[in-house]
């Protein structure tokens, strides 16, 4: 989520690899231009890293951007749905420009099955202390905030969908061990979003450009808090990373299973 809105500044250039479909307006064109997809076909689903380098989300509590959170973290989504056997199409590719009302109607264009928005989350200010770290701005949280978050939109025309695909991704991030934060739920000013699923920590939020305008099934992940100490070196740790998307894939599987049968 963006929280706090900044430059992403100079930050690691990630690779991409070949692994992903990356969305192109000539690919897009061809796509029109083509007969509608098999119902017996692999699903296709669109992976959202959150944020461009020009407004890079959050700033964590290492001095680093949320945008190069997302994006390392959609490249490995997008790596392991294609080894399950899906058709994963990444909406930006790092280090590009994009709006949320392109990444919203992308998923049609493509006629994917299904829309993952990738985040790594932070808090209010009153949460935040103002830090430095090498020389540059960080941001660090005063109290324990860490877990992850979901979000659908009732807007979304889909959202039954959308809520059940959220549904199974907080029951595999319950089961390898991440616990909802819940901060979004606060009675405060920025937050007071309901919360649908207090277990699995869904919360509505209609608003969001990326759901509401989205004709696909759309959930926003808050993978952790990365202005809390503790989960910014969760989701840094590579085994973890392993972990969520493991946990991602299965859900996608599950979801499969349940809506892709002829
Ligand atoms: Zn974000």
């Amino acid at each position: 989520m963006e929280v706090i809105r900044r430059s992403a500044g100079v930050g690691r250039r990630a690779v991409l690899k070949a692994l992903c479909v990356i969305w192109l307006p000539a690919a897009r064109a061809n796509n029109r231009q083509g007969s509608e997809p098999a119902v017996s076909r692999p699903l296709r689903i669109v992976i959202d890293p959150g944020h461009t380098p020009s407004r890079g989300g959050a700033l964590g509590v290492r001095g680093i951007y949320e945008v190069q959170y997302n994006d390392a973290l959609a490249e490995k989504v997008c790596e392991a749905l294609r080894s399950a056997g899906f058709t994963p199409i990444l909406t930006r590719a790092p280090g590009k420009e994009m709006t949320l009302e392109e990444r919203a109607r992308l998923a049609a264009d493509q006629h994917a099955d299904l829309f993952l928005s990738l985040h790594h989350d932070s808090a209010q200010l009153r949460y935040l202390e103002k830090i430095s770290v090498n020389g540059h701005d960080a941001y660090r949280t005063i109290k324990p905030l860490q877990g992850y978050s979901l979000f659908v939109s009732q807007v979304n025309p889909q959202f039954s969908k959308s809520f059940r695909f959220a549904t199974l991704l907080g029951n595999e991030m319950r089961q390898i061990g991440r616990t909802p934060s819940l901060h979004h739920a606060e009675p405060i000013a920025g937050e007071n979003r309901e919360l649908l699923d207090e277990t699995l920590g869904i919360y509505r939020f209609d608003d969001l450009v990326v759901l509401k305008k989205n004709d696909v099934p759309a959930v926003l992940l808050e993978v952790g808090v990365i202005t809390d100490p503790a989960d910014e070196a969760y989701v840094s740790q590579e085994a973890n990373q392993t972990r969520i998307v493991a946990g991602i894939v299965s859900a996608v599987r599950r979801y499969a299973d349940e809506y892709s049968r002829p």
